[in-house]
């Protein structure tokens, strides 16, 4: 055991702590002192660490992990989304008409009512009447005095009421809008109350209210919370805007937040950073510049990642490239010149092909050790693709919660091309870093959930997919500790107990690796500690 001098100001003991450091994977106390862990090893061990001012919590053989990190997700854009919007992610209409109609009573009429996270494929699809999209009679049920929008978990499609379609400007004889659609009823032609894609953005980007500064700090209080619940105490924010770096600086000086973030600054801002002179990992361990971010292809949830073979029942579609190949080369080639972690999302094999050439040639034209560059996502890979990741040290962030949460959308891949999907065990075996990630809201944010996910490869219904892509409890773990920090160049100052390590961490109500796999989504978090400090308690 090693020790800092002087006394711990807390002490956990008679615990069944999983460290995550392989040389001593398990110990029964631990020692917090100043923020970082201080001693860690027997109870005996940690004796001499208690004195009259230190707290001591004997947690009855609980298990400890390190906090986890979600190393893909959509932190204070969800936190904002939360504060000013409904969420649509119950599993009835009724609930949803709910939800939607407390939000009304609280808006003054003639201002605008909002949800997120409706998914059609999660009402109960067994009831009658459910399991289907939202109609404009849904929505004119819950107000006719309040214009009305709420989006699809996925993006892309849209629901309004009839008074949201006539503030849009849209009746029965518009034209579908360039780059968007507008639904109808196919007996009357009539505008049924969905909009797709395109067709949306003046309502969203010119009608509904912005978010302000003061909207944007409740929203980071709001998703601080939530993401302590589940045991988070690290999280890479994967598309962070100059308003929200903003909101970030001033949520951490008032102390408000409980969560250390890595930011992925999103590309438009990469010339403005570079010619600051700034790197990735400027900053401090709460707050820190991360890599730049930029979007390559479309999406697994809504079939639009761009595949070299089609979509199962399609002979044509391969997705969407949203960037050429030119683009990417030169984007990458500054940004790694520069000396920026580049964090590319690319869903399809076709996409992280084009990504590793373009992480290739900058490597070329200018080597650099470390770089640590990151696919987003990497959804669908071959040996190919990770020989050439391994090479270069490229590191993948999987969506964990996809294959149990949404399975019922992964036959339009089909279950050969699953066994090569969300690929930890592939990314293990290669010696490929990836990590812990959801993308929230597309994937439930749930690390234990995520952890069951890729442990079972098994959906909500109980049927699996790509069963070879298991991976065990403690490999699971790993990604959502250790290799999280890795991804953002910090496996030296937390992702594992560690003395010397900042003091993350998380007791759950039971071990994830003595208990049914098909039950770890279910393990009560029941504290989180982040630098010492308890930033939840159940
Ligand atoms: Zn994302």
């Amino acid at each position: 055991m090693t020790t800092v001098n002087g006394k711990a100001e807390t002490v956990i003991k008679n615990a069944n702590i999983i460290t995550i450091d392989d040389g001593r994977p398990k110990a029964q106390a631990l020692a917090m002192t100043h923020g970082r862990f201080s001693g860690v090893g027997s109870n005996e061990d940690i004796e001499g660490l208690i004195g009259p001012d230190t707290e001591v919590l004997d947690l009855g053989g609980k298990t400890v992990l390190p906090g986890f990190i979600d190393a893909h997700i959509h932190v204070l854009s969800s936190g904002v989304k939360h504060v000013m919007s409904a969420d649509c992610d119950v599993r009835s209409l009724k609930q949803v008409q709910a939800g939607l109609k407390e939000r009304a009573d609280k808006t003054p009429a003639g201002e605008w009512v909002q949800g997120f996270k409706f998914d059609d494929t999660k009402t109960d699809r067994t009831a009658s009447n459910e399991g289907r999209h939202l109609y404009r009679d849904d929505l004119d049920a819950v107000t006719t005095d309040h214009p009305m929008m709420v989006a699809h978990r996925a993006g892309h499609v849209f629901y309004m009421n009839t008074a949201g379609l006539e503030a849009a400007g849209f009746n029965d004889e518009t034209p579908d809008p360039p780059g968007g659609r507008l639904g109808r009823d196919p007996d009357t032609g009539k505008l049924n109350g969905m909009v797709y894609e395109r067709a949306i953005d003046h309502v969203r980007f010119g009608l509904i209210p912005v978010d302000t500064a003061e909207v944007r700090r409740e929203g980071l209080r709001t998703i601080c919370g939530m993401l302590n619940r589940v045991g988070l105490t690290s999280v890479h924010d994967a598309r962070v805007t100059t308003e929200e770096f903003q909101t970030y600086q001033d949520g951490y000086a008032a102390g408000e937040l409980s969560l250390r973030v890595y930011a992925l600054m999103w590309y438009p801002q990469f010339p403005a950073l570079r010619d600051a002179g700034i790197r990735s990992g400027l900053g401090d361990d709460r707050l820190r510049i991360g890599g730049i971010k930029m979007v390559a292809d479309g999406a697994i949830a809504t079939r639009t990642a761009y595949l070299s073979q089609p979509y199962e029942g399609s002979t044509c579609d391969h997705g969407i490239l949203a960037m050429e190949q030119e683009e990417i080369e030169q984007q990458v080639m500054d940004m790694h010149r520069a000396g920026f972690q580049v964090c590319i999302h690319a869903n399809g094999d076709l996409t992280i092909d084009l990504v590793l050439t373009a992480y290739e040639k900058a490597q070329k034209a200018h080597p650099r050790a470390n770089t640590r560059h990151r696919i987003e996502h990497c959804t669908l890979v071959n040996p190919e693709l990770l020989a050439r990741m391994k090479a270069m040290g490229v590191i993948a962030t999987p969506f964990c919660t996809y294959v149990y949460h949404h399975g019922e959308k992964m036959r339009y891949y089909g279950e050969q091309r699953l066994e090569w999907m969300f690929a930890q065990r592939s990314f293990i075996d290669s010696g490929v870093v990836s990590t812990g990630a959801t993308d929230y809201p597309p994937g439930p944010f749930e690390p234990l959930l995520g952890v069951q996910s890729c442990v079972t490869r098994t959906d909500s219904t109980g049927k699996e997919w790509g069963v070879n892509q298991r991976i065990s409890v403690e490999e699971a773990l790993r990604l959502y500790t250790l290799n999280g920090a890795y991804a953002s160049f910090e496996e030296e100052t937390k992702g594992s107990i560690e003395v010397g390590k900042l003091a993350d961490l998380v007791v759950l109500g039971s071990d994830p690796t003595q208990i049914d796999p098909l039950s770890i989504k279910d393990i009560q978090v029941e504290q989180t500690i982040v630098g010492g400090d308890t930033v939840y308690q159940g």
